[in-house]
This record gives C-alpha cells, structure tokens and sequence, in this order.
C-alpha cells in the first residue's frame, strides 16, 4: 500500500490538458486517522480551480485492486478524489481543438484530487482493496445526458496509456472494452451559444456575425418567446455555454400605455431576471442588451457608473432588466444608443425623405451618437472573444456626439441633397399634441473608454454612416 502524505500545502498544477488541474490536498493525520478538505470552493477559486458549480456528489467503491473503469469524457466538469485507497487515473482530451488526443496520467490517494473539464475523457485503476473513489459533477445525471458522452477504449494504442495492473488481468465492463480507437472518435463539441431576439436590428447583425458558426443557435420568437416563460424552462441550458439576449421590447411610446406597460415590463425586465436564474444555474455567460433610456440624460456623456435614472416606462422596465442581469455571476450588459441595423430605421428614413424630394422637420435637442447594429454585434464577439472581465461596456460608435437633425443633414449631403432642407425643431415641438410619448433623454453619448480598454476600436458614426448611405444609393 501507498503511504499517504500528511501535511502539504494546498496547491494546484496545470497539465498538458487545457483547464485539467491537478490539486494538492493538505490531510492531517493523527491517532484516530485523518481529515481533509476534499472540496473547498473559497480557497481553491483563489488558487485557480473554475467556480464549477457542483450539483451532485457521486461514490464508485471499489473492492479488487485492478478495477478499471473508462474512458468516458461527459458533459459536465468532474472533481474527483478519493477518500480511501488509491487509483491510477489517466485521462485524454476528447474536446474538439487543438489539443484533442492530449494525454496525462497522475495516482491519486487522498491527498490529490484533479479538475477534469467537460469533454475531456476520464478512466481509472484502483490501485488498493477497498477504494472509494469520490467525485462532484456540475450537472445532473441523465439517460439524455449520457446520449452526449464521447468514449475511448482503454487500450488504445495512440494513448497507450501505461497501466499499472495490464488491462488483460484488469476487471473491465464488456462495454468499456468496446469503446473506439481514438482515430474513430467524434471529438466533443464545446458548449453552443444561444442567440435570442433574432429577427430584430441586432439579432440580423449577430446572425451576420457569427454566419457559418457551427456552435451558434438563433432563436426568434416563434422558439423563445420571452413573455412567455414555458418557453425558456422546454430548453436543455446545460448545452449552452453562452446566451445572448438580444429581444426586447422596443416600442418605447406603446410602453406607455396600460397594455404596453405590461408587455415591456414582461419582456425587459421578468425574462432577463429569470434569463439571470437559469445562467447562475447552469453556469451560462449572459450577453443582455441595455440602452441609454435608463438614464435620464442630464449628464452630457454616461459611463458605466452611473446612476440609472430613467424617465418613462420603457428605460424603467429595462434597469430592471439590467439589474436581474448584474446578478448572474457571468454577465455582459451591453449598454447601447440609437441603433442603426438591417429594416426600417432613422438613416434609412432619411434618405427616403431626401429622395423624395421632402423637408422634414428632425429633433435637433436630443444629442447622442449612432450605434450601427454590425458595431454591437462585432464588439460582443470580441468581449467574448478575449474573455473580457464580465460588467457592463458601453458600446456605440465612436466619433463626435451629435443631434438627429445633424444627422439627418449628414444624410442629406451625403445622398447628394442640399441639408438645408431638414428644419431642426425641439423635442417638445415635435410631439407637440400627441398622447402617449414616452420622454426622450436630451443626452445619450456612452463613455466608450472600458470597451476601449478592452482592446476594441469603435468605428467613427459618420465613416459608417456615409458607407450606409452610400450603399442604400447603389441599392446594395
Ligand atoms: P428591434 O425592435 O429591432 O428587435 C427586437 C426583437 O425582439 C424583435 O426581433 C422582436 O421579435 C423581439 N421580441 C420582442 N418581444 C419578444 C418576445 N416576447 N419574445 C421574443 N422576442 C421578442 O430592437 P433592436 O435590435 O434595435 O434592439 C436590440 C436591443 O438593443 C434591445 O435590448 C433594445 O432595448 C436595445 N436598444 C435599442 C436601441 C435602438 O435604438 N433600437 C437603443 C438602445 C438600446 P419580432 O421580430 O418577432 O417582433
């Protein structure tokens, strides 16, 4: 038998498996036997172990020394020890990439426990009479569950795996012995990313995004229907890895009726609040969508920071929304402001108006900067993309703040029209008689200088702006 090692300190080893992580264990020993921390999440988070999110704590005893069991890559995270005996485990990389076929082999007694991420294909030998092998997984177990487990044989010959007891005088299952050679092995496929809300502005400008993406999932309303809640509990989160929120209710002068008031407040805030619970359940990274309605607009630029102060039902019901979001542990909330995507929308109006030959009257006392659809959807692919630390970011194009109605005149110009004649005329004028209009806020420029930090570059407004134009006159 191994003697078991009494006092180290408390330690966590990378291996040439991506994200597997060997941990020393201290055990203290004395006359009656001994004691040890097997799991402890505050003080292994510290030293790099993934806040994994165990759900069920699982017990394999063993009772003949060369009891062999594997190679299973599940879909879930594994922790594994043992609280009595030995074993040889030997684990291989079944995850699509890179480092798919990547070997490593360590014994462990009770004084080591590993970190097996999901896909990676695990099997182990006891070693000793007796052993009882311990381990907590961060999903349920199911018979569905198990329809998505990626197998390896144990004696396969790309692995070679070195086992202590040969797999000839080893007490194997019949199923275990016929599992594939590495070669026919369908590698597993990360955790997808579920995208909702795709048939609006940014939705369109996502599904562009990430065309081609095998990993992606785009959901419109006819699969997800967010004021619907039965609809979000049909679906198998432990498949996702990431949920990007891109539904909303968007209309923001029928949020102010007694009808609209219920819908925007199931949408914008109920959903995101129970899209929150289901990612702090399964571990998802929550991608929402904010908007500059949740301040009053007082302040000529908002940051991160500040306060939310919204001022009609719309940006209330999405502070909410943001709120829910801020509580999941792995949260974006992508703050935006005049969303210019695919349909209808402000440039496109314009541009019509200049056309057709008429001189609209355009708010000239509402002051923000645009945000082209294809710019928030490139911007969160890349805080995903680098792992950006999770918050809100801010996020619209760059460039100088301006009014609608310097906006529409850039449009003007730009379609080849004379800008003069768009009349700017203030907020107040322009609904003047008309029941039901939310409150705009009079500034909407977002500090962008986070996301900038980030490494990304937000294009300039009007560089996107004269492009967009220019392709609605070419008819592209
Ligand atoms: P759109 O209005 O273009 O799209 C909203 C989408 O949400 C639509 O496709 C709509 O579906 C979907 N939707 C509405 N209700 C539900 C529901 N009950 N269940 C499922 N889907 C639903 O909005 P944008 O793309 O412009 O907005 C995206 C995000 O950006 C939103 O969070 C919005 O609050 C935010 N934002 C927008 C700004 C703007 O200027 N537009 C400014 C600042 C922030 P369907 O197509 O079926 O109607």
């Amino acid at each position: 038998m191994g003697e078991l090692e009494t006092g180290k300190q408390l330690r966590v080893r990378e291996t040439p498996i991506p994200g597997f992580l060997v941990i020393d264990l201290p055990v203290h020993g004395d006359n009656r036997g001994w004691f040890k921390e097997n799991w402890q999440r505050e003080k292994q988070l510290a030293l790099g172990v993934p806040d994994f999110g165990p759900v069920q704590n699982n017990i394999s005893f063993n009772a003949q020394p060369g009891v062999t069991r594997g190679i299973h890559a599940e879909p879930w995270d594994k922790y594994i020890s043992v609280a009595s005996g030995r074993v040889f485990g030997a684990w291989v990389d079944l995850r699509e990439g890179d480092s798919f076929g990547a070997t490593f082999t360590i014994e462990i007694d009770p004084s080591v426990a590993v970190f097996v991420p999901r896909g990676v294909g695990n099997a182990f030998q006891a070693l000793e009479p007796d052993t009882a092998y311990t381990y907590l997984v961060n999903d349920h177990w199911s018979a569905e569950a198990q329809g998505e487990y990626t197998f390896l044989n144990l004696a396969d010959p790309t692995a070679a795996i070195d086992w202590p007891i040969p797999l000839a005088q080893a007490e194997l299952s019949d199923k275990d012995r016929a599992h594939p050679q590495l070669a026919d092995v369908t590698p597993m496929a990360p955790r997808k990313t579920l995208v909702l809300g795709v048939n609006g502005q940014v939705g369109r400008a996502l599904r562009q995004q990430w065309a081609g993406r095998t990993d992606v999932e785009f959901a419109g309303r006819d699969r997800i229907d967010l004021a619907r809640p039965d609809t979000l509990e049909s679906i198998r989160w432990s498949t996702y890895g990431t949920v990007v929120n891109a539904a909303a209710h968007t209309a923001v002068d029928a949020a102010e009726t007694p009808e609209g008031r219920v819908d925007a407040w199931a949408v914008n805030a109920a959903a995101p609040a129970r899209l929150a619970a289901l990612a702090a359940q399964h571990g998802l990274t929550l991608v929402h969508i904010s908007s500059d309605y949740v301040f009053d607009g007082s302040r000529p630029q908002h940051d991160e920071t500040e306060r939310f102060s919204p001022l009609g039902v719309y940006g209330q019901s999405k502070a909410a929304g943001d709120l829910a979001v801020s509580v999941a542990s792995r949260h974006y909330v992508i703050r935006t402001s005049w969303v210019v995507g695919e349909g209808k929308n402000f440039i496109a109006t314009m541009a019509s108006l200049a056309e057709r030959g008429i001189a609209p009257s355009v708010v000239g006392d509402q002051v923000g900067r645009l945000a082209f659809a294809s710019e928030i959807a490139r911007a969160i692919d890349h805080l995903l993309a680098v792992d950006a630390p999770h918050g809100t970011y801010n996020v619209s194009n760059a460039g100088e703040p301006a009014s609608w109605a310097e906006i529409a005149k850039r449009v003007f110009e730009r379609a080849g029209h004379e800008s003069g004649r768009v009349t700017p005329v203030t907020t107040a004028e322009y609904y003047r008689g008309k029941a039901d209009i939310a409150p705009r806020p009079p500034h909407s420029s977002l500090d962008l200088g986070r996301l900038e930090a980030t490494g990304f570059a937000p294009r300039d407004q009007f560089e996107m702006l004269d492009e967009y134009v220019d392709s609605l006159a070419s008819g592209a």
